[in-house]
């Protein structure tokens, strides 16, 4: 068997495509657009690309989109103060605080600041307990998780029961919302992380495999499941002299070239599970409004 490659980035597009549409409409019925502000505290070269790239992306949606670029030396209090305002402003819907925060600025208590309603990354306590406690519907889901399911559904169909999904990695951010998330859709769960034993013969059980650890190319061929759903979360940069002196290039946490043998279908790195976070940055600006405005909640599902 070779694997299907699932293209992230047309299924992204599509995401996107849908929450303009959806922002064109909401203007109608709201009299304004969605709103999405984004800060960035600090000069972190890595930040000011994803920043600008999401401000950039909100604004092809058609929303109201701000920047809010903060010197490094900005204290907690002046960035609690903006979180405020952006949380008093009844233009905005979405409030992205982007890590990590330099310095001793505590990013609990400043995620902890935003407004559930605006949480758009899905870091605040109260959308992390809805999701915990199955009541998705009432959440804002983290992007790169919610990313994830749409590839998954996009390749098994909606309905994962009775299929074993194996997440490798438990981070507040990928792995523990990614696991709650496929329990919510009825799939039988096992998270594992750098203290699981035996994870080849853990992972060769799983019928959908997401890897999110930040080791490259830690799964193997031999640990892929005959048909199994590979989902790579993994992001490395690894040296790639062949690229000539001092090149890098970017793997997942999957030996690709190998797991596809077996698997029935694959995201690649990159344009698998990247594209889509940025798509449901977009997605989760719009439910926001919605759900603001007393509106019904888009459906997202592809
Ligand atoms: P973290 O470092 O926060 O978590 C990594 C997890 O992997 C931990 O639970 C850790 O276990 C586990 N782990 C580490 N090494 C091993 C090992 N050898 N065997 C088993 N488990 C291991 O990473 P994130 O969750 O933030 O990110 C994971 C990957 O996903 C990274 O490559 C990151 O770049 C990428 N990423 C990609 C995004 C995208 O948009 N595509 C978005 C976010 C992340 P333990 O808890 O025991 O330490």
């Amino acid at each position: 068997m070779t694997a299907a490659i699932i293209d992230g980035k047309a299924v992204a597009r599509e995401v996107i495509a849908r929450a303009t549409t959806l922002s064109g409409a909401f203007v109608k019925s709201a009299g304004r657009p969605p709103g999405l502000a984004v800060v960035l505290v600090g000069e972190d070269p890595a930040s000011q690309v994803y920043v600008r790239n999401k401000s950039r992306e909100a604004e092809a949606c058609g929303f109201r989109s701000e920047q809010h670029s903060l010197p490094a030396d900005t204290s907690q209090a002046d960035l609690l103060a903006l979180v405020a305002r952006l949380n008093g402003d009844p233009g905005i819907d979405g409030i992205l605080v982007q890590l990590p925060l330099p310095g001793d600025i505590d990013s609990g208590a400043v995620l902890t600041a935003i407004d559930p309603a605006k949480d758009v990354d899905g870091f605040h306590p109260v959308n992390v307990g809805l999701i915990a406690s199955g009541e998705t519907a009432r959440a804002l889901v983290p992007c790169t998780p919610a990313g994830v399911m749409i590839l998954i559904e996009g390749a098994t169909g909606r309905s994962l029961a009775g299929r074993h999904a194996v997440v490798l990695g438990r981070s507040n951010i990928v792995g523990k919302p990614v696991a709650q998330l496929l329990l919510q859709r009825d799939a039988t769960v096992t998270i594992a992380h750098s203290r699981t034993h035996d994870l080849p013969e853990l992972c060769r059980q799983a019928d959908v495999l997401v890897a999110a650890v930040g080791r490259p190319r830690m799964v193997r061929g031999d640990w892929v499941k005959e048909g199994a759903v590979v989902i790579d979360v993994g992001v490395n940069r690894i040296p790639a002299p062949e690229r000539g002196e001092g090149k890098t290039r970017l793997v997942g946490d999957v030996a690709t070239d190998e797991a596809m043998e077996l698997a029935s279908a694959i995201t690649p790195v990159p344009g698998g599970v990247g594209p889509m976070t940025i798509a449901m940055l977009m997605a989760n600006t719009v439910t926001a409004a919605h759900l603001r405005s007393g509106l019904r909640r888009p459906d997202f599902t592809l």
